[in-house]
């Protein structure tokens, strides 16, 4: 395994949670002050964002939205069942790559680092590289 694993452990069905500190950790540890960090979702049936982490509301409201643009209803083809799943980890996306300057992760003031789980609960692991330059 050419990256670093995080361990994700989800509770719920849909549930967003916050990785920025455990990337800041991350980041700090490599020792690396100047340089990327790229954060890839190997997941079919979850996303990586970042979004406002200021109010947990936003996070309910993404979820809640992500759930009326994504019919529950209509007549999927795959028959495991969990295509809502698959089409919200499609929107999402699966990496985020962020600065990193004087040892610390580069976000907007609001920002953090979510992983999106859209089929849980599940075990899930991410990779992740931290890059001089
Ligand atoms: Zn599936």
């Amino acid at each position: 395994m050419p990256n670093n694993e995080l361990a994700v452990t989800t509770t719920g069905r849909r549930e967003m949670i916050d990785l920025t500190g455990r990337m800041q950790q991350a980041a700090t540890a490599s020792g690396i002050e100047e340089g990327i960090c790229v954060l890839y979702n190997p997941h079919t049936t979850a996303g990586l964002i970042i979004n406002e982490g200021a109010d947990p509301d936003v996070q309910r409201d993404i979820l809640g939205g992500l759930g009326r643009i994504v019919p529950a209803d209509y007549p999927y083809l795959h028959g495991e069942g969990n295509s809502p799943a698959h089409l919200m980890a499609a929107l999402t996306g699966s990496s985020v790559t962020v600065f990193i300057h004087q040892g610390r992760l580069q976000l907007g003031t609001w920002q953090r680092i979510f992983f999106c789980e859209f089929d849980g609960p599940r075990n899930r692991k991410l990779w992740w590289k931290i890059i001089a330059g």
